[in-house]
């Protein structure tokens, strides 16, 4: 029995070792393999598109898990909880992600206002890729509570919603948007907040029937279940994974000398301020709060912080975070895997401190004074566009126009900071995902007495031990559920 908890505990411990180690080869062959086209030569997107084939791979699998697992983790989680239960677990985590959004919110508005790194820094713009919305803050805004309500759920599975405005007929031109008329599209891509909202409804649904509904309930924990053996195979393919998305993502840039000699001190603040947001501030919270070590919790994540690295997505990341965080820091499942897909949605901590940073630089850089009251204004709109922006690469980016609106400078601007982006999108990724995952501690820390109150269900208990070749870990986690 030792031997084998011993053989267990260096196979997870490997597989994270060999991640970080896929982390670090990635940028390796990355900068080296740079250098094998002829002078002044670049790889081919076809060529990249080819050494990415591996990543893509891994990218996809995760994203076929998104779906499943947050529904079948909301709906079973929130289903066995009981309302009054549920409300609180809820309420204290929409507290802690309030809280820290706008820590790192004020934590990004003193780094930028006192370094001040757009004084000085020229103002050239990149081409800007994808088109740019031409849209007010309160249209975003209403669209986000929009897409909480989808009129159908399995559209909801493919499609958002989104507003567009049109200028009017007779004057194309028209500056002043009041004047455009409003209309609205169905953009691709999943909208998660609105099937978080709706598994949310149906869980509740499901603990306020109570015994009537409990094969549905049992159904949708053993889904869960499923969906989390699954995970656990697509895990073994993440060293891999990370280091080709990584080599391709460094082999289809620009000449990174350049991009960063321009924005550099830009990047080293919004860098730096993530980082020390993500790992001295959060982890003290977590050990003031919980007295759990936070090294060794960061520890535990590995494999969570490198799949953020490599795949710039927090939903994307979703299923290796929820691995984690219940197989290595053993944070009750209940709690997991109710409050870690709402975080991943909503609770956005780099993405906070980048956006006030980033609009804050770029009116330094266009010489614009900003009042107290922008300031302000500011602050909130980033937190804001953080709870907006998608768990997908460079979702701020596009949200960031959201805050620039604020202060009246153009949607075009976010061309200023794009050449950095995506490497500023893989640190604050991770921090998003820290950040959910030091909630999901506290919340579970808070919440240890009254989830042991709730005797374990009668039908699980009856589900003999190893009856599916499950571990004895398996078997108690199915209890808890
Ligand atoms: N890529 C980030 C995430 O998935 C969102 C962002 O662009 O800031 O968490």
């Amino acid at each position: 029995m030792r031997r084998e908890r011993f053989k267990l505990l260096l196979k997870e411990n490997l597989l994270t070792l060999l991640t970080i180690t896929g982390v670090i080869g990635g940028i390796a062959l990355g900068i080296g393999l740079r250098e094998i086209p002829a002078e002044g030569g670049k790889w081919t997107p076809r060529e990249v598109a080819y050494i990415n084939f591996v990543g893509d791979i891994f990218l996809r699998m995760l994203k076929a898990l998104i779906l499943p697992l947050i529904i079948t983790s909301l709906i079973s989680a929130v289903g066995c909880l009981d309302l009054s239960l549920s409300g609180k677990i809820g309420g204290r985590a929409v507290l802690y992600y309030i809280t820290t959004t706008i820590m790192a919110v004020i934590l990004g508005i003193i780094l930028v206002v006192t370094i001040q790194p757009g004084k000085g820094a020229e103002a050239t713009s990149t081409e800007v890729t994808g088109e740019t919305r031409n849209v007010t803050t309160t249209d975003t805004l209403l669209d986000l509570v929009r897409n909480m309500f989808p009129p159908n759920l399995v559209q909801a599975c493919l499609q958002q919603f989104q507003t567009v405005l049109v200028p009017p007929k007779h004057n194309p031109h028209e500056q002043d948007l009041n004047l455009w008329s409003v209309s609205g599209k169905y953009t691709d891509g999943m909208n998660i907040i609105g099937l978080v909202v709706a598994a949310i409804v149906f869980g509740i649904a499901l603990s306020s029937l109570k015994e009537e509904v409990q094969v549905v309930l049992k159904f949708f924990q053993q889904l869960s279940h499923t969906v989390m053996k699954v995970t656990g195979w697509v895990i073994w393919l993440s060293p891999l994974g990370v280091l080709f998305l990584i080599t391709a993502k460094l082999l289809e840039m620009d000449d990174l000398g350049v991009v960063f000699g321009k924005l550099g001190l830009y990047f080293a603040v919004t860098a730096g301020g993530i980082l020390f947001h993500g790992f001295v501030i959060l982890p003290s919270i977590l050990f003031i709060l919980t007295r759990k070590n936070p090294a060794r919790f960061i520890a535990n994540m590995g494999q969570a912080i490198a799949t953020a690295f490599g795949t710039s997505s927090s939903s994307a990341t979703l299923p290796v975070t929820m691995q984690c965080l219940e197989e290595k820091n053993h944070i009750d499942p209940r709690v997991s895997r109710f409050v870690l897909p709402i975080g991943a949605t909503i609770n956005m901590d780099g993405t906070a401190l980048y956006e006030a940073v980033a609009a804050i630089f770029i009116a330094q850089l266009r010489g614009l004074p900003l009042s107290f009251g922008d300031i302000v204004a500011i602050s909130i709109t980033a937190t804001a566009a953080s709870i907006g922006a998608a768990g997908i690469p460079q979702a701020g980016l596009v949200t960031l126009v959201m805050v620039l609106d604020t202060v009246g400078l153009p949607a075009e601007d976010v061309s200023l900071i794009i050449a950095v982006d995506w490497l500023l999108d893989r640190f604050r990724t991770v921090v998003n995902v820290l950040g959910d995952s030091f909630g999901a501690a506290i919340v579970a820390h808070y919440s240890q007495k009254e989830l042991a109150a709730i005797p374990p269900r009668e039908e699980a208990q009856k589900v003999p031990r190893n009856s599916m070749g499950n571990s004895a870990e398996t078997v108690l986690f199915e209890e808890r559920l």
